[in-house]
C-alpha cells in the first residue's frame, strides 16, 4: 500500500492525538504531535523567565529559537512516543496547566509558527505520517492525501482532558479545564495567522457518539481507498 501524509485537524481533546497514534500503530505511521512541539517552545519560554502571566518576552524567544531542539522519540520508561526538548523528555511538563494557559499565545507568533512548519515538512517529507494539530491541513500539508477535521462540544472534550489529567496526576478542576479549553478555541480560531479552520476539502466528523474503534475502522477505510 502507498504511504500517504493524514493530517488531522481540531480544537483540542477532540480525540486527534488518540486516533493519530492508533492509525501510526496499524499502519507503522510515524505520529506527529505538533501541539506538543507548540508546548515545548512554551515550557522552554516560562523556564526563561520570557513568560510569566502577562509579561511575554517574545523578541528574545525568537532570537533563541535556533536553541531549541525537538524531536520525537519511544520513552522507554513509559513505552509511548514522546517529545524531547534538548533531549530531556518533557510529555508531562508541557501538559502542565500553566504551558496549556501560556500555549496559544506563543503559537500566535509568526516566526516561532514558521520554525515549527519548517521542522513538520521536514518531518513529513517521506511520507507515512500522520500529524495532528489545527493548521495541517490547511497550512503544514496542504495536499495531504487524506485531510479530516474532527468536532465535539466543549463539555465533551473539557471532560476528556479533565479525566487524562486526573490519570496523569496533573492536578486542575473542570472548571478551569473547561475555560482554558474556551479560551484556547477562541484564540486559536482568531488569531491572523495560521488560524484553525477547517480546510475546504477536508472531511469533518463528529467524534462525541462515536467509539475509539468505530472511528478508527472508519479512518482506516478511508485511508486504504486513498493508499
Ligand atoms: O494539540 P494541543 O491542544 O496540545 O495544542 C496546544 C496548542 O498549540 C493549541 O491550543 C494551539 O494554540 C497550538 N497549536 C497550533 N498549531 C498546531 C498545533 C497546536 O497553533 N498545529
Amino acid at each position: 500500500m502507498k504511504k500517504i501524509n493524514i493530517a488531522i485537524d481540531g480544537t483540542s481533546s477532540t480525540g486527534k492525538s488518540t486516533l493519530a497514534k492508533q492509525i501510526a500503530n496499524k499502519l507503522n505511521y510515524i505520529y506527529i504531535d505538533s501541539g506538543a512541539m507548540y508546548r515545548c517552545v512554551t515550557l522552554f519560554a516560562i523556564q526563561n523567565n520570557w513568560l510569566n502571566g502577562s509579561h511575554f518576552d517574545k523578541e528574545s524567544l525568537i532570537e533563541s529559537l535556533p536553541d531549541i531542539h525537538l524531536k520525537f522519540a519511544l520513552n522507554k520508561e513509559k513505552n509511548d512516543q514522546t517529545i524531547f526538548l534538548n533531549g530531556i523528555a518533557v510529555e508531562d511538563e508541557i501538559r502542565s496547566m500553566e504551558v496549556s494557559n501560556a500555549v496559544s499565545r506563543v503559537a500566535a507568533v509568526p516566526e516561532i509558527r514558521r520554525a515549527m512548519v519548517r521542522l513538520q515538512h521536514e518531518f513529513g517529507k517521506d511520507k507515512g505520517v500522520v500529524m495532528d494539530g489545527r493548521d495541517i491541513g490547511t497550512v503544514v500539508f496542504p495536499n495531504a492525501e487524506l485531510k479530516l477535521f474532527l468536532t465535539c462540544s466543549p463539555e465533551v472534550r473539557a471532560q476528556r482532558r479533565y479525566e487524562e489529567m486526573q490519570q496523569k496526576g496533573i492536578s486542575a478542576s473542570f472548571e478551569q479545564v473547561l475555560s482554558n479549553i474556551k479560551s484556547r478555541d477562541h484564540l486559536d480560531s482568531s488569531r491572523a495567522d495560521s488560524p484553525l479552520i477547517k480546510a475546504s476539502d477536508a472531511l469533518e466528523i463528529n467524534t462525541e457518539n462515536r467509539s475509539v474503534n468505530e472511528l478508527l475502522d472508519h479512518v482506516l477505510k478511508l485511508i486504504a481507498k486513498k493508499s
